[in-house]
């Protein structure tokens, strides 16, 4: 009988969560079904795609395929569980994007799978599920699966759906709630109300599914930013999910949010005031999720921690900094910016001060746009 012959190369798309850095990368759908949200450029231009089951199936395989190639380096070597060190060799020179990925997953241990790209749930449930469930017979080291979602396809589910799902294997879905404020929803064509974020949201926890929800900070811009906070705090309330994690607005050219800068009819919010917005949301918050902001995008990456007992803490951070002369907040805004602090702590090492203190310097020197407009295009470098 002839045998198939497996490609070693799969389907990989643009993004995952930071979370998920080190997972295996399956690509269920192709691209964005909705696509219009004004602050995001990941997929415009980029029309959406189902990808079949047996496709996907494939695409199990050809990472199968580079597992096992990788594994049979460190066979051959005499030392069957140096897994880590034939990955990292492969890692050194990977011969393609799918290597890489494979070899970063089964570094870390081989143990979670991401499925892309922005909205896996639109699958029809039980290829979903079958799906997930090839995954983990083929590749039975991995013990967590999880995925993007869009809460108006999650409150569309049937709560039975997301159970089958559950109970196939699905661990964990991660959401841009971005806003919970109806008029800014409506403004950034998230297409997504707040009724429909805490319907989709309690299903899922319902379900026993995860659920991380990314906020948006600064989101609001000057005009919006109260009620962005306030309503994201009520619905992420209602929700309870177990991860809220935030990242703040970055604007570059691509993103519909671009042009209305441009034309002055959204006004970005500063460093300053995006931190008052996020005191603002952790106050108002009631519920008992675990609070992350570790992403590059925030100026205080270090606010983290479980609700409700650790508010005090998250909110002396935010007071640390405002507590600050404004010399020293422009020093530190612009030292994080530049990548020279990643702290607040960071401001007592006397070179990293130093340092940003000639930046700051040269950033006035040097341009006509100001200190807000500098620091925006230093963030963006980020995206
Ligand atoms: S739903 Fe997500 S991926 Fe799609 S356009 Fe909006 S932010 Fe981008």
């Amino acid at each position: 009988m002839e045998t198939q012959k497996i490609p070693d190369s799969f389907e990989l798309g643009p993004i995952r969560p930071p979370s998920e850095a080190y997972s295996l990368l399956i690509r269920t759908t192709i691209n964005c079904p909705w696509n219009r949200c004004k602050f995001c450029h990941i997929y415009k231009g980029e029309k959406f795609q189902l990808r079949t089951v047996a496709d996907i199936k494939q695409d199990i395989l050809a990472a199968k395929t580079i597992q096992d190639k990788i594994k049979e380096v460190a066979w051959k070597s005499g030392h069957p569980e140096r897994v880590a060190e034939a990955a990292t060799m492969v890692l050194n020179n990977p011969p393609s994007q799918a290597y890489f990925n494979v070899a970063l997953w089964l570094y870390a241990g081989g143990e979670s799978a991401f499925l892309q790209d922005a909205n896996s749930l639109i699958m029809r449930t039980h290829e979903l599920a079958e799906v997930i469930r090839f995954m983990k017979q083929t590749l039975p080291s991995i013990k967590r699966i999880t995925s993007y979602a869009r809460s108006k396809t999650a409150a569309k589910k049937k709560l039975d759906e997301l159970i089958e799902l559950h109970k196939a294997g699905l661990s964990r879905l991660h959401i841009g709630l971005e806003s919970g404020y109806d008029r800014l929803l409506q403004y950034m064509d998230k297409g997504t109300t707040a009724a429909d974020h805490i319907k989709g949201g309690r299903n899922i926890v319902e379900s026993g599914i995860s659920l991380c929800e990314y906020v948006l900070l600064g989101l609001g811009g000057k005009q919006m930013w109260r009620e962005h906070a306030t309503e994201t705090a009520r619905v992420l309330s209602e929700i309870n999910p177990d991860f809220i994690r935030v990242r703040t607005l970055t604007i570059k050219k691509g993103m519909p949010l671009y042009d209305e800068v441009e034309n002055g009819n959204f006004i970005r919010a500063t460093d300053e005031e995006t931190v008052e917005e996020e005191k603002l949301l952790i106050e108002n918050l009631n519920c008992h999720s675990y609070f992350v902001s570790d992403h590059t995008t925030n100026l205080l990456q270090e606010i983290e921690g479980k609700l409700p007992e650790d508010k005090g803490k998250m909110l002396a951070t935010i007071s640390r900094f405002q507590s600050l002369p404004p010399e020293e907040r422009t020093n530190f805004i612009v030292g994080r910016r530049v990548g020279i602090y990643t702290c607040l702590d960071d401001l007592h090492d006397l070179h990293k001060h130093d340092v940003a203190e000639q930046t700051v310097k040269r950033i006035r020197q040097d341009n006509d746009q100001g200190d807000e407009k500098t620091v925006y295009a230093l963030m963006e470098r980020f995206i």
